[in-house]
């Protein structure tokens, strides 16, 4: 079984995690830029953390296997502050980078005039840019949400079949549907969606494009929850090609769209910017730091 999450925080997981998605079946990972739940203070804090998305992260995730993508942006909530505002300034430069197939985590986080501005903003990046974009849609208020959002998507440049709301529900999903966007789920351990939820919404609406994520960062949450609903629709009568389009096909087809989604793990170079992950010296120029996944580790010396 091959899987993508679309929408994972690498930057808050370990390596153990990074071994047991693999083992589970994980390939591809795509990871949106997002609050840090610290509070960031200037624009230059952004930048720093767009260029670990674009190196280091991709650089950890090939030790093990796993192509990693990620998508960047102003996130909804540091919207708000004054102080991060000028990162929009600063976007055009990074989305031209090859690792770069989406704008995101954009949308409504308490849907204030910031945040009107921040969407409205980005969603036109995108189209300037030729990329996709991920939207957030909000936790509380879902609905009212969900429908600010995507009148302000149908104002925009991009068409719908370009975007991706996520974090839908029951509640949200027939309208999100209707718009012609992509739709993501988020599937965590004890609130929002779970595997039988999510299971039967796409039973009632169907695989094609759904796409669902773990969602998993710094809080509590499941970097396997992808392999845990495949898991289930397998056992609930879902067959294996409706798996590979959910948790493979529909990922590639949304992503795929920046024409930039490069599915190989090419093999690691042994450092990043002279950072190698062993302790101690930097390893050998041209050797791996890490074994490839399922040859022994024994002799890496981590
Ligand atoms: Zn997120």
């Amino acid at each position: 079984m091959r899987l993508f999450d679309p929408h994972i925080h690498m930057t808050s997981r370990t390596t153990d995690d990074y071994e047991a998605m693999y083992a589970a079946g994980v390939r591809a990972v795509v990871e949106p830029s997002f609050w840090l739940g610290q509070p960031r203070t200037s624009p230059a804090s952004f930048l720093d953390y767009f260029d670990s998305l674009l190196g280091w992260e991709p650089f950890r995730a090939a030790q093990y296997g796993i192509a990693h993508h990620c998508t960047l942006a102003l996130n909804p909530k540091e919207a708000n502050d004054p102080r991060c505002a000028p990162v929009l300034g600063e976007l055009p430069r990074y989305l031209v980078k090859d690792q770069v197939v989406a704008v995101g985590e954009i949308g409504y986080d308490s849907m204030t005039p910031a945040e009107d501005t921040a969407l409205a903003a980005q969603l036109q990046l995108a189209a300037d840019h030729e990329l996709p974009a991920l939207v957030h849609t909000p936790h509380r208020d879902k609905l009212a949400g969900l429908r600010r959002t995507l009148d302000v998507v149908r104002e925009s440049a991009l068409a719908p079949d370009r975007v991706l709301v996520d974090h839908l529900n029951e509640t949200t999903v027939e309208e999100a549907k209707d718009s012609g966007c992509w739709l993501g789920f988020s599937v965590y351990p004890d609130t929002k969606m779970d595997e039988p939820r999510m299971v039967a919404i796409l039973r009632a609406y169907g695989p094609e494009r759904v796409l669902v994520n773990s969602a998993a960062d710094w809080g509590r949450s499941d970097p396997l929850k992808t392999r845990k609903v495949a898991d289930l629709m397998l056992a609930e009568g879902f067959d294996a090609d409706d798996v590979d389009r959910v948790l493979w096909r529909n990922p590639v087809a949304f992503y795929g769209l920046s024409g930039r989604l490069t599915l190989d793990v090419a093999t690691p170079d042994a450092t990043h910017e002279g950072n190698s992950i062993l302790r101690g010296a930097p390893a050998e120029s041209g050797a791996p730091a890490v074994p490839p996944p399922g040859r022994d580790r024994s002799a890496a010396g981590a």
